[in-house]
């Protein structure tokens, strides 16, 4: 019995997240440095500004893991920006019960949902961090002037013929991936930014123009694993479709991508981290200036990870995203 791609990584991803700690398999950038979350917290509270302050606003995170970024943030803007603190309730779309409870420990006072759908109406700003990157994508491999899709079997994958047409020039042997839960997730962010102000906020990884390649990746126990190796017991996530992330976020304002690196060094990364390293011993010290090129540096996490923000339409531009347009994409 053969399983489209989506639906196997959809259920094997499911099962790992409610069965594994995820953060014992791979890091993700809040928990390299807390100035990751206290940064996207001020961004938050800033955009909040930049949208007229609209009270309450809804504060949500897609996919908050140990719950580390959302901890972070909460509690730097509980410091330098306290009207928007006091503004904000928390909002956590999250599938995992065993990770809800960890963000209840870390986070406190907030609402869970499955889907973002569930989120109730109104004004919002929303961040996500690598949650995009695990949602089902599907494969398609370029086969003489056709295209076949890539399914999953008891023997690995197979390959059945597909009316899929490619929006981009390829050649033979070529795989294309799509992510229609991340595009789903655009639009519905998209169309509820039309509605009611508000801004969210994604950095993940992937390319910043849409190419062919096999971006499929699986991390079982800290190490690169099999993909389609027993289900459940690997972290299987995939490039991010910048490029048609935004396409499909229809109604609303599409701000970069930008690199992550040039986001957080906008925003301050290394002043942050200075001045908090300069009130700590020696190693705690060159281990924040260490978290901070990590996510910083080109060669490391500073390029292959981006960020692209949706805003209600005329909001304006949100921070560290200023004169993004010089990119190949320029208009
Ligand atoms: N943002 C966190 C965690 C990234 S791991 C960090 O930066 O550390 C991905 C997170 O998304 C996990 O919390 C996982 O349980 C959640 N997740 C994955 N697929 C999901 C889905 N379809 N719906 C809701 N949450 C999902």
């Amino acid at each position: 019995m053969k399983q489209r791609l989506d639906h196997f990584m959809a259920h094997a991803n499911a099962a790992y997240y409610a069965t594994h700690d995820p953060f014992a398999d791979f890091t993700t950038a809040p928990e390299i440095t807390q100035v990751f979350g206290e940064l996207l917290g001020l961004w938050a509270a800033v955009t909040w500004r930049v949208l007229g302050a609209p009270t309450p606003i809804a504060f949500v995170e897609m996919g908050p893991g140990r719950g580390t970024l959302m901890a972070d943030a909460l509690r730097a803007v509980a410091r330098a920006a306290p009207e928007f603190r006091a503004a904000a309730t928390v909002h956590l779309i999250e599938t995992s019960p065993r990770l809800r409870e960890a963000q209840r420990e870390r986070i406190g006072e907030a609402t869970w949902y499955d889907a973002f759908d569930l989120v109730p109406e109104g004004p919002m700003i929303l961040l996500g961090n690598e949650f995009l990157d695990a949602l089902p994508i599907r494969q398609f491999v370029r086969r003489g002037a056709g295209w076949t899709e890539r399914f999953v079997d008891r023997e690995g994958f197979v390959e059945a013929t597909s009316d899929f047409v490619a929006a981009i020039d390829t050649a033979e042997g070529d795989v294309i991936e799509r992510c229609e839960a991340a595009e789903t997730i655009a639009a519905a962010v998209a169309a509820r930014l039309a509605r009611h102000k508000g801004a969210a906020l994604f950095l993940d990884y992937g390319p910043e123009i849409s190419s062919p390649g096999d971006s499929l990746q699986a991390i079982a126990d800290g190490q690169p694993a099999d993909p389609l190796g027993a289900p459940g017991d690997a972290d299987l996530t995939a490039h991010v479709d910048f490029s048609r992330f935004g396409a499909a976020a229809v109604g609303a304002d599409v701000h970069g991508p930008v690199p992550q690196g040039l986001l957080l060094a906008r925003l301050g990364l290394f002043q942050r981290t200075n001045q908090l390293a300069r009130h700590q011993p020696v190693r705690r010290a060159a281990t924040l200036m260490e978290g901070a090129r990590r996510l910083a540096e080109p060669d490391r996490m500073g390029r292959l990870f981006k960020a692209i923000a949706l805003v209600s339409p005329g909001a304006g531009i949100p921070p560290g995203f200023e004169s993004t347009e010089t990119g190949p994409q320029s208009s």
